[in-house]
């Protein structure tokens, strides 16, 4: 426990605006809980409305210079952050359990999926580059750039709170953006950490401005009118989403935005059952289930059903719940209590309409806000639980007989961020790909993040991409010139 106090006194209690740490317009604090025992850890500033406008003043004041960096400076500087995260990853895992709930190896592998981002970026920074042709006449000469689109308002959600907040600020650097940042009112402490290891690498002054705040709308919300700010990037839940793309609308910002999911996990008759039961228990149960990739719908072949749900519920029984830093736990709590209240009432309202209970079904008494893993089968069509986002450790199976029904049943729904499909048929994965309505695909793999990834969504779940070759174009802008043929 004392290592713990001592890791949450190096983390900075104020707002970070223009290179300076310091405390909220009128002293103002909010408090962070560990959702694991539901006690207060640290209390941290909690911004106004001028603290954000602010932040953009100094994110405004340092854009040009920051601009004009070398693109080697940028790749150093995210180089640098790297390393250092890498030096102090246990202290950062330690955090992200602290401040989330999950279980210490998963909070590791945050850690790491975290630095990839800045190693990535760092990599991708000199990589920007135009191109220089002639025009189809000859008399001109087209010369294309690429350019900053200038400073960013980022907002990122609590359930991977690192993860998100390095997957917007290192492409931002390496684009030549310089960012307002907002982490999660439930879990800021990793970003604040991580900023003052940026802090320590010698960011430049107003490059990087971290709000945290308990009033996230009234603070975002004159910052989306200010016409300094030319970008939102946002992830969250999609009516969030929607409102925020409403309010930017305005100004004609740019946005990336980064929504709810509802992934389909079809188990073709084909498929290798034990690759399927192992590649469910990620896509399910990594982060209780509070991930925007969980698998929601679990569409298995009729022929295969009762078995799948038999072995995962095996597995939910024997999972190990507890606070994550405890030795052996895999399971850790929900966010908070209202997350809790969310996921029993889609399990009774699934029961209530005929689906059958394998494992778990209810929240475990406290103190901290865990629910049981749970497993359910014969869901019945109009359930709630396949139409919402569950957000929590519930695995719910439906069946199908053909091809063509479990391609309908995956894209009934407004969401479309990622699909999973297991079967060991070649021609049916390729067919997979043409016909799911998602932006991503597992096929055979329960988890497909990764940094070098265009991470993103179609239909509700978003616009734009994170990672990849395409994640440093959401912060870039294109010109074109026509310079005069030098020869004429
Ligand atoms: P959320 O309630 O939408 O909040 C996300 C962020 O938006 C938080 O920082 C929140 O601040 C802020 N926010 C809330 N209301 C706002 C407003 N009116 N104006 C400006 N900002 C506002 O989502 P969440 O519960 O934190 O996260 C879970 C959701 O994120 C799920 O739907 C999940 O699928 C999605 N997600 C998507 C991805 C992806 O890459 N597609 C990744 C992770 C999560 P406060 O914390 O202060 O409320």
């Amino acid at each position: 426990m004392k290592h713990e106090i001592d890791l949450l006194a190096q983390v900075p209690d104020g707002l970070f605006i223009g290179g300076q740490w310091r405390p909220a317009d009128e002293g103002a604090t909010l408090g962070v809980c560990d959702p694991a025992t539901g006690g207060i850890v640290k209390q941290v500033a909690d911004a106004s409305r001028a603290d954000g406008i602010a932040a953009l003043d100094a994110a405004d004041a340092a854009s040009a210079d920051w601009a004009a960096t070398s693109l080697g400076r940028r790749a150093d500087l995210l180089r640098g952050a790297f390393d250092l995260l890498q030096e102090r990853a246990e202290e950062f895992a330690l955090l992200l359990t602290i401040e989330t709930g999950k279980p210490l190896e998963e909070s590791r592998a945050e850690v790491a999926y975290s630095g990839d981002f800045l190693r990535w970026f760092s990599e991708e920074a000199p990589r920007i580059q135009g191109r220089y042709g002639q025009n189809a006449t000859g008399t001109g000469r087209m010369i294309i750039t690429q350019h900053p689109v200038g400073p960013c308002l980022l907002i990122t959600p609590w359930n991977f709170p690192l993860g998100m907040a390095t997957r917007k600020i290192a492409p931002a650097l390496a684009a030549g953006c310089t960012v307002v940042i907002k982490p999660p009112e439930l879990a800021p402490l990793s970003t604040l950490f991580f900023v003052s290891l940026l802090e320590e690498l010698g960011l430049p002054s107003g490059v990087v401005n971290v709000v945290t705040t308990s009033s996230a709308g009234a603070v975002s919300k004159p910052l989306l009118r200010d016409p300094r700010l030319r970008k939102l990037s946002f992830t969250g839940s999609t009516p969030v989403g929607i409102r925020l793309l409403e309010q930017a609308a305005r100004g004609v910002l740019r946005t990336s935005m980064e929504l709810g999911g509802n992934a389909p996990f079809i188990v073709f008759d084909d498929a290798d059952l034990d690759r399927a039961v192992e590649g469910a228990l990620k896509a399910k149960f990594r982060n209780v289930g509070q991930a925007c990739t969980a698998a929601n719908r679990f569409i298995v072949h009729h022929s295969l059903a009762d078995e799948f749900a038999r072995r995962l519920a095996g597995h939910a029984r024997a999972f190990t719940v507890g606070r994550g830093t405890d030795h052996g736990v895999e399971v850790g709590p929900l966010i908070d209590e209202r997350a809790v209240t969310k996921v029993k009432h889609l399990v009774d309202d699934a029961v209530a309409r005929g689906a059958t209970l394998h494992a778990g079904g209810a929240p475990i008494e406290g103190p901290g806000t865990f629910f049981a893993p749970t497993v359910l089968s014969d869901l019945q069509a109009g359930s709630e639980i396949l139409r919402e986002e569950i957000f929590g450790p519930v695995l719910a199976v439906s069946t199908f007989d053909d091809e063509d029904q479990a391609v309908r049943m995956a894209n009934d729904t407004n969401y479309g961020l990622v699909s999973y499909v297991y079967t060991e048929n070649l021609a049916r994965g390729q067919r997979m790909i043409e016909r799911l309505e998602t932006g991503m695909m597992g096929l055979n793999v329960g988890v497909v993040s990764n940094a070098g990834a265009p991470f993103g969504g179609w239909k509700s779940s978003g616009l734009g991409r994170e990672g990849g070759a395409e994640g440093i174009h959401e912060y870039l802008q294109t010109k074109y010139t026509l310079s005069a043929n030098p020869f004429a």
